[in-house]
């Protein structure tokens, strides 16, 4: 009894994992160095604040602009 007792918590404990691991892979909170569109570099300060920033400040900026003229286009 107590054997099978531990092994289902071993398996719970494994799924557990499993979905941390699952969790970190899709939302991977690793800053780019260097912009995504325009390839300049991010400053750091922004890396720390942004976790998983991509653009710079000026092309974010553009991006933004961009969906907001889209959204009061339709
Ligand atoms: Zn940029």
């Amino acid at each position: 009894m107590a054997d099978s007792m531990d092994q289902v918590q071993m398996r719970v404990e494994e799924e557990r994992q499993r979905n941390i691991q699952k969790v970190l892979a899709r939302k991977p909170a690793v800053s780019s160095f260097y912009c995504e569109s325009c390839g300049a570099p991010i400053l750091e300060a922004r890396r720390a604040a942004v976790p998983g920033v991509e653009l710079c400040v000026t092309c974010q900026e553009i991006h933004e602009l961009k969906s907001q003229h889209y959204k009061g286009a339709v």
